[in-house]
């Protein structure tokens, strides 16, 4: 029987299609950058970038997202959009958080290549045509790699252990020491678009859909300006956030505590038994009797946590609400006609 030779199109796949054109044709690029209060970077930020993207000499796109900032970001950028007619603002309805920002910019961008960086210039705008160049070599994803970053030794100590907690529990090969800064070809963009995940912990996600990455090393420069707008528990947060969708090794290490206990249970017991027959000196006391309900009680507490957390994650997809809202989107006058925004 002569056998079909045409690629095997199934739904499984279907995911590596681009998007149609749009009606105002796409830019080569476009860089998208979250802001929350970030109003001393951003005169520097849009001016580093327009001379680096003007230098390139394609079409290009900057989106800025407002991640609901209460300072005068919002008024900067629209001020900036009014004389640079590369410039797409996204204004969120409120402030959603770092990787709901990083969502909304990848959903509005436009471009062949999708640029994700930070607003507070510790990922140099300089960069973009290398991570340009490595795409044209043929490359799908290209993710900055920090050789070293300006931070204090805590954070940075925590980041190292983070990288590697996460690579070695994690059910994908996440790329140490890399954060959201990366250039996407338009197919993994779309790909990662029809993610349906709502918790969305981007830089796992990027690994997840797979194609052609590599990595590229850069000096992390320190904060331009500003304070960092993550907060110690927002951190943790994102910390456990990634852990927990990118893992299920948490659950497994549940069972191996409780297998761990049962057995220093039943060697104690053994112990009781032999002492109270064999020696007739049987251990008496409330003491050690409290200390091993109370180490058996954190155990039980432990474990209840590291299950709640995968119960969060369930409850939080399953009431299905969006990962960002909209509240103003004003599209970049350089590209003729734009699609409405999609959320
Ligand atoms: N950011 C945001 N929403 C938030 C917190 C941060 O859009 O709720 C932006 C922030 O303006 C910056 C980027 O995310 O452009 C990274 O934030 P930050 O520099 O505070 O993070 P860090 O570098 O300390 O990890
Ligand atoms: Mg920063």
């Amino acid at each position: 029987m002569e056998r079909d030779s045409k690629p095997m199109t199934t739904a499984l796949n279907s995911g590596n299609s681009a998007s149609p054109e749009p009606p105002g044709g796409r830019p080569e690029i476009s860089v998208v950058i979250p802001l929350y209060n970030e109003q001393e970077n951003i005169q520097e930020l849009h001016s580093r970038l327009g001379k680096v993207l003007g230098a390139l000499h394609i079409p290009y796109e900057i989106v800025f997202v407002n991640d609901g900032s209460r300072d005068q970001t919002p008024a900067l950028i629209d001020d900036l959009q009014a004389t640079d007619p590369h410039l797409t603002v996204v204004h969120l309805s409120r402030n959603f958080g770092h990787q709901a920002a990083v969502n909304a910019g990848i959903d509005q961008a436009l471009g062949r290549a999708v640029v994700v960086m930070d607003g507070d210039l510790q990922d140099p705008p300089e960069a973009i045509p290398h991570l340009l160049a490595t795409w044209r070599s043929g490359w799908d994803v290209v993710y900055a790699v920090r050789k070293n970053r300006k931070e204090g030794p805590f954070k940075k100590l925590a980041y190292f252990g983070f990288y590697r907690i996460l690579n070695a529990i994690s059910d994908q090969n996440i790329p140490l020491d890399s954060g959201d800064f990366c250039l996407m070809d338009r197919r993994v963009v779309d790909t990662l678009k029809r993610l349906p995940e709502r918790v969305r912990f981007v830089r796992g996600l990027r690994t997840f859909v797979g194609f052609r990455q590599t990595g590229y090393s850069y000096d992390r420069e320190a904060r331009a300006a500003g304070s960092p707008k993550y907060s110690f528990s927002a951190l943790v947060r994102l910390a456990v956030d990634g852990l927990v969708s990118f893992s299920s090794y948490p659950l497994r290490l549940v069972t191996y505590f409780g297998i761990f206990t049962g057995m220093a249970a039943l060697v104690l017991i053994g112990w009781v038994f032999y002492a109270t027959i064999v020696g007739h000196n049987g251990p008496r006391g409330w003491a050690s009797l409290a200390a091993i309900i109370l180490t058996i009680g954190s155990a039980q507490l432990i474990c209840l946590g590291i299950i709640g957390e995968y119960i969060r994650l369930i409850f939080l997809e399953s009431k299905g609400r969006p990962t960002y809202i909209i509240g103003q989107y004003r599209p970049a006058r350089s590209l003729p006609k734009n699609p409405e925004p999609h959320s």
